[in-house]
């Protein structure tokens, strides 16, 4: 790494930090990403499910007109310049439990803006006798699962041809904050971006913010024959990872002592497959991972109030897959343009 002053320190190099570098890359500016060996990375754990009607009402997504077909051009970005692809469309069968819940998908389908996303007449064929307890289907288009795993790893590789990552735990006691930017370690740069996850309660700039960790545990399993290529949310989450493995999950916990695998949940997963799943299958691992959620669940963005070259990306919490892309390139138009930050996800 050479002395010359950088544009951008980011650190953390999760999908929040991948996509700020992304950007930044994309208007030739310089930066360096400092990640602790993506250790508790959410993004090495989700799903990358990205669902335009979530929730038990069915209700859309916020602001998922914007933000799927930005994260979709962006995605394919990405996968061109990693050589790997990482985004794959999908149908996500939503499991319908009574006339009730038809009737309100029906509700949802007649409504223009959230009709765009179901699918008319659906075909249940591909799940049909492999799956139990599910009175109809309620089947949405427009879904899509991003390998954020593979994402990072990926894009790490191209940082590290660049010499443009540092392997270890930023010490926020060694930031410096100068008259024109900041200095760490010798590093010096205009602008600090954190993007830590949901590790950023531990920044002493910003652990003020209204941070609301959610603690989540994932079962990976093996089933033979590739019963199913779509995403199905019966009782669980069920998504196809590669040929023969699932990824099911996951749960919400608000409290918890640290990102270890709980017993107890996996359990609870294992309990509910055998409940709902009607073919052989076998569990080969059990993780675990905590999601950046904030209170108000929105994104925040923004410079710190008193030290304007420090800045934070965060708040992803249970939809970075579909957040992500929009907000960071928002974020780097208020940083390099001067454009204003939307007030609703504005960090103040
Ligand atoms: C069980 C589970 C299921 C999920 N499913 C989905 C899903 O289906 N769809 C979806 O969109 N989202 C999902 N999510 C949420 C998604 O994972 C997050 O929104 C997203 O990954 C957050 O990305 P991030 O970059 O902000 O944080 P992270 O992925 O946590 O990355 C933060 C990075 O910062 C680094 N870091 C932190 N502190 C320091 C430091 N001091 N020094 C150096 N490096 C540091 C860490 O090593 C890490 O690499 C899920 C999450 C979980 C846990």
């Amino acid at each position: 790494m050479s002395n010359k002053k950088l544009d951008y320190i980011i650190v953390g190099q999760g999908v929040g930090g991948t996509l700020i570098s992304w950007f930044l890359r994309a208007r030739g500016k310089s930066h360096v990403v400092i990640d602790n060996n993506h250790f508790q990375a959410a993004s090495k754990i989700a799903a990358g499910v990205i669902n335009p009607i979530t929730g038990r009402k069915y209700v859309k997504s916020w602001r998922i007109e914007e933000l799927l077909p930005f994260a979709l051009e962006t995605y394919k970005g990405i996968s061109d310049f990693i050589q790997e692809k990482i985004y794959h469309e999908k149908l996500i069968y939503r499991g319908l439990y009574s006339i009730k819940d038809e009737n309100t998908w029906e509700t949802r389908k007649a409504d223009p803006i959230s009709g765009q996303f179901i699918v008319e007449n659906p075909s249940t064929e591909e799940f049909d006798g492999k799956v139990n307890g599910i009175f109809a289907y309620g089947v949405l288009k427009q879904g899509m699962q991003i390998q954020l795993g593979k994402l990072i790893d990926g894009y790490r590789k191209n940082l590290e041809k660049d010499n443009s990552i540092l392997n270890e735990k930023f010490d926020y006691q060694q930031l410096n904050i100068t008259d024109d930017g900041v200095e760490y370690k010798g590093i010096k740069a205009s602008k600090v971006i954190f993007a830590e996850g949901y590790q950023a309660q531990f920044n002493p700039y910003f652990k003020h913010l209204a941070f609301e960790p959610a603690k989540g545990d994932v079962l990976i399993i093996k089933v033979k024959g590739r019963p199913f290529d779509n995403i199905l949310r019966h009782k669980v989450f069920i998504a196809p990872i590669d040929e023969e493995h699932y990824w099911v999950g996951s749960g919400y916990r608000w409290t918890f002592d640290d990102d270890a695998p709980d017993e107890e949940k996996g359990q609870e997963l294992k309990d509910k497959l055998d409940e709902i799943l009607n073919v052989p299958y076998e569990v080969v691992d059990h993780i675990a991972g905590i999601r950046p959620c904030v209170k108000g669940r929105r994104p925040f963005l923004g410079r710190h109030s008193e030290h304007q070259n420090l800045v934070i990306f965060n708040g992803l919490g249970t939809k970075g897959a579909s957040l992500g892309p929009y907000w960071a390139s928002h974020l780097i138009e208020h940083l390099e343009d001067g454009a204003e930050i939307d007030f609703e996800v504005k960090v103040s």
